[in-house]
Parts: C-alpha cells; structure tokens; sequence
C-alpha cells in the first residue's frame, strides 16, 4: 500500500501543485524526512525555465524531521541533508565523496525526487542533525551557507588581500558573510536595494552599481568572486583583477560569456569554479550567530501556493523564498 502526499511536481518544463503525489519509498541506507520547511533558488527557477531537463519534485534547500531510519537514534531528529547521492564505488566517490560521481543524482536536481514535498528520502549518510539554537528558518539555507563556504576551499583569502564580490542576491549575501569572515579588504557591488541594506547593516562595505563609480576597482583586486548568474558578471569580474589574481565563479551562465581571455595569459590569471560545499561548517556558523540569514527571508507561502512562490523569488531583487510544508 502506497501513501500519496503534497508535492510540487516539474514535468516538461511545468510545476504544478499536486494533493496526492506517491510517497518516496527509501532505498537501503536511506531515511524517510518529513519536510518542514523549504527553500527557493536560482536552480529552482533556472530548471523551471527548462535550463536542465528534469521531471520530479523540485527543491533541494530544506530542514525537516526523520520519520523513519534504518538505524536507532535517528527518528525524530530535526536534519538538514546534502543533496548528492554518489555511487560509492567509483574512485571519485571514494577520494572525495559524491559532489562529482559521474553516476551521481543529486535531490531535486538530478535523478531524484527533492524538497518541495510533505516526504523526501535521503541516504543517512547525506543527514546531518541541525543544533537545538538553528531555527527551522535558519536551517534551510545550511545547503547554500555551504556553497557559500566552499569559496575558503578553492582559494586561499588572507586578510591582507582585496576581494570583489560581484552581486549581493540570495547567494551572494551568503558569500558576503563567508568572505568578510576572513578579515579580508571586501566590497560587495550590488544592484537591488534590499541586499544593499543588509550589507549595510552587517557591517560589510556595499556599492550599488547603478549609482556609484566603480573606477577604482580595475585592475585592483586579488580575488574576484561572482556570484552574478549573469554572462556580463564575467567580463567585469575579469577587469577587477589584479595580475596573478584570481577569479571564483559561483555563477551558472545561460549563454557563452564575451571576455578577452587573453587578459588570463597575459596577466596569469587564475579561474576557478565553485558549486556544493560542507555542511558541518555552515551549521557552526549558523548556531554560532557569525552568518545571518532569518533577515534574507523576502516572503513565505504554504507548499500549495508554490508555484506563486516560485514566480515571487524570480522576481528582480527578491531574496529568499521559503516554503511552510
Ligand atoms: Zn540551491
Ligand atoms: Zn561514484
């Protein structure tokens, strides 16, 4: 007997609201969790627009409880979960974990069903249980604070160097936070207002792009990250670096940026990409009070108006989404 639930359901390239949705039934080693709350993000919106082809329940950022385990100790527990499901056997699996098998699902993204539902089945492995003094708000942007996180992995960001951050969204703000945590020289450059105000009111240094110079910027930076999700974000970020400096992209891009790539050999710059992060660190910097969130949330709808919060969080300016399951 199989139990139906509320989902919010993407086939070709349409999210639907559904009553009565299958139950994920978990695999060997896997958890069922009852979703609590969810979160909106750009891949959310992006495979809505049809950038990746998937059919399935859509989401991936989301706190909720364990209903059942395979092991004692589990059940009732309130957990976050990485979203990539590895093989375990390949040799990337085994060096560095799931993040790049070439088999890999990945929850609401690849292969599998995610977030946007009463129900979610995760490997155990993939759970990691939320601190008592982590609200549920909080919880869901573990996964992106992660992503955020994982900057501090892909190059080194000392406190005696200048860093560029390229766009002050939902993703960015979170890098933000990361970045300014370094003691690091950092400006954010911004184009919507409510980011800006937030900047402003954590203490780190933003400029609106619309408004102010950013002249002395060129040429002048030691990291650049991105975090525009736009092909013009490249370009600009590759003008802020200084020689040997280095650009961090967070960004997707629809479409193939124009930049003069010659600037990278003359100037010996370095490129580097950055997608999930740990987890382990996102949940001490939020039970610590050092990354702040709850202010980033714009707007929150119940799991049956869904597809109204998708339109919402795709609307310019608009930072987190959340979903009350
Ligand atoms: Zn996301
Ligand atoms: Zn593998």
């Amino acid at each position: 007997m199989s139990s139906t639930m509320r989902a919010l359901v993407l086939a070709d390239g349409r999210l639907a609201y559904h009553s009565d949705h299958p139950q994920p039934e978990p695999g060997p080693g896997e958890a069922l969790v009852r979703v609590t709350r969810a979160g909106i993000c750009a891949t959310d919106l992006e495979m809505q627009r049809g950038y990746h082809p998937f059919t399935g329940v859509l989401g991936h950022e989301f706190t909720g409880v364990v209903a059942r385990a395979p092991e004692p100790g589990w059940e009732g527990r309130r957990v976050a979960g990485e979203i990539n499901i590895g093989c375990g056997e390949c040799d990337e699996c085994r060096a560095h974990g799931p993040a790049h098998c070439a088999r890999r699902s990945a929850l609401g993204i690849r292969g599998r069903d995610g977030v946007f539902a009463e129900y979610v089945a995760l490997p155990l492995a993939n759970l990691h249980a939320v601190p008592d003094n982590v609200s549920d708000d909080a919880a869901v942007f573990v996964e992106p604070l992660a992503a955020a996180c994982s900057l501090l992995e892909r190059a080194q960001i000392r406190p005696s160097i200048r860093v560029a951050l390229l766009g002050a969204g939902r993703l960015g703000l979170l890098c933000a936070q990361v970045l300014a945590l370094t003691g690091c020289d950092l400006t954010v450059v911004g184009r919507h207002t409510p980011g800006l105000e937030l900047l402003r009111g954590w203490g780190i240094a933003g400029r609106d792009a619309r408004r102010e110079p950013l002249d002395d910027l060129a040429r002048a930076c030691d990291v650049v990250v991105d975090c525009t999700g736009s092909p013009d974000g490249f370009a600009q970020a590759l003008d802020w670096l200084r020689p040997r400096g280095t650009l961090l992209l967070k960004s997707t891009y629809h479409g193939l940026p124009q930049a003069d790539l010659s600037r990278v050999v003359v100037d010996e710059l370095t490129i580097a990409g950055s997608r999930c992060g740990p987890f382990e660190p996102a949940l001490r910097l939020l039970a610590s009070g050092q990354v702040r969130v709850e202010e980033m949330i714009a707007a929150r709808y119940p799991l049956e108006e869904g597809v109204a919060a998708l339109e919402r969080a795709g609307e310019s300016g608009v930072l987190k989404v959340v979903l009350d399951i």
